[in-house]
């Protein structure tokens, strides 16, 4: 394989930390790009004495100069309650940060993957999603800074490939949950899990029968990277677990796996939490050769056995 200078925007955040892992193992040349909002230097300090691996304090809403051959554009807080804590900060990452990757890209004509999202699919009227369904989205709710951010900038992918030939990647990633999740990022998984070694209360939002479909990292990672360095597809390309579980089930598999005591309690909903999702993933089957191999339960010990080891 020809070894590539490689720019991971996000770097220090969960998903990007295990792309940086993996490349840097390829042995690229990699640059790890965070403003540290959601991310930490603890989850690529193990890469920090490499020497193909580099660390760079910047704001994705600002223009980057460098000369890479490739983009992973991943900078943006994923979990509700950290976009929605600057929620125009929020937009202004997925759009400006949308815009100064496609800049960067064209100018030194690298290839750009943007880490799109199934909030594009919004509370989904089809079931399971394609990549063909247009979404059903609130334009002015709690969500919306995170949903129609990502949404514009997909537009901007497609709009800069049509206009410039920039070469674009778009993948739309489906909930992903492991290792390197922050403790407090209050998304489902980690909270669980927190809340089930602590021996808290686990919160379950409304009546626990919506459902997720949950990807273990590992899969995902290796989902995207195929989808970086393959010629069949632009995108955009789902890539998540079909695997559907109601947020009760889940709620139970936690407490099983890790043997709490916590009991099992009911908080309001969220606005426009969706009430369904579930990938359909035949075009990344197809194009990418690509499934998910590792199963809720075993992607679950492994992440309980991470927050063991890192919970003080
Ligand atoms: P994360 O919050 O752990 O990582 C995001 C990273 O981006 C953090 O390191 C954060 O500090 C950095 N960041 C935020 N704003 C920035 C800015 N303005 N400039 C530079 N860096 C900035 O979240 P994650 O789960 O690793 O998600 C990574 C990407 O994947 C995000 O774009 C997210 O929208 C997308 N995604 C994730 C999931 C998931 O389930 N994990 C699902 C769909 C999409
Ligand atoms: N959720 C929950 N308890 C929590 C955190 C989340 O019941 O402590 C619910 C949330 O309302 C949603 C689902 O779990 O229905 C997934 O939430 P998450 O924030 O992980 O992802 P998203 O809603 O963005 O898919």
């Amino acid at each position: 394989m020809k070894m590539k200078r490689i720019l991971v925007t996000g770097g220090a955040g969960f998903l990007g930390s295990h792309l940086c892992e993996r490349l840097t193992e390829q042995g690229h040349d990699v640059i790890c790009l965070d403003n540290y909002f959601t991310g930490r230097k603890k989850n690529v300090e193990h890469l920090i004495d490499k020497r193909n691996f580099e660390l760079m304090r910047h704001d994705v809403a600002f223009p980057i100069y460098l000369e890479v051959d490739q983009i992973y554009s991943l900078a943006c807080p994923a979990s509700p309650i950290h976009y929605q804590y600057n929620a125009v900060k929020t937009i202004k990452t997925s759009v400006m940060g949308a815009i100064n990757v496609l800049g960067l890209a064209k100018r030194v004509k690298a290839r750009v993957l943007q880490a799109s999202t199934s909030e594009v699919y919004g509370d989904p009227q089809e079931h399971p999603q394609k990549e063909t369904y247009w979404g059903n989205v609130n334009p002015i709710g709690l969500r919306s800074c995170y949903d129609e951010g990502k949404r514009v900038a997909e537009t901007l992918f497609f709009d800069y490939h049509r206009m410039n030939n920039v070469d674009i990647r778009v993948i739309r990633i489906f909930n992903t949950y492991g290792p390197r999740m922050h403790p407090n990022d209050g998304r489902v998984v980690s909270n669980f899990i927190v809340q089930a070694l602590r021996g808290n209360d686990i919160t379950i939002y409304g009546d626990g029968e919506q459902t997720r479909s949950f990807c273990y990292v590992d899969d995902l990672i290796e989902g995207m990277m195929r989808l970086m360095n393959t010629d069949s597809v632009i995108g955009p390309v789902n890539v998540g677990n079909p695997g559907e579980f109601t947020i009760k089930q889940l709620a139970e598999q936690v407490i099983y796996f890790t043997g709490s005591k916590s009991k099992i309690i009911y908080k309001p909903l969220p606005s426009d939490d969706p009430r369904q999702r579930r990938p359909d993933i035949s075009l990344a089957k197809e194009k990418l050769g690509w499934e998910p191999v590792v199963p809720l339960n075993e992607g679950l010990i492994k992440t309980i056995e991470y927050f063991r080891d890192n919970l003080e």
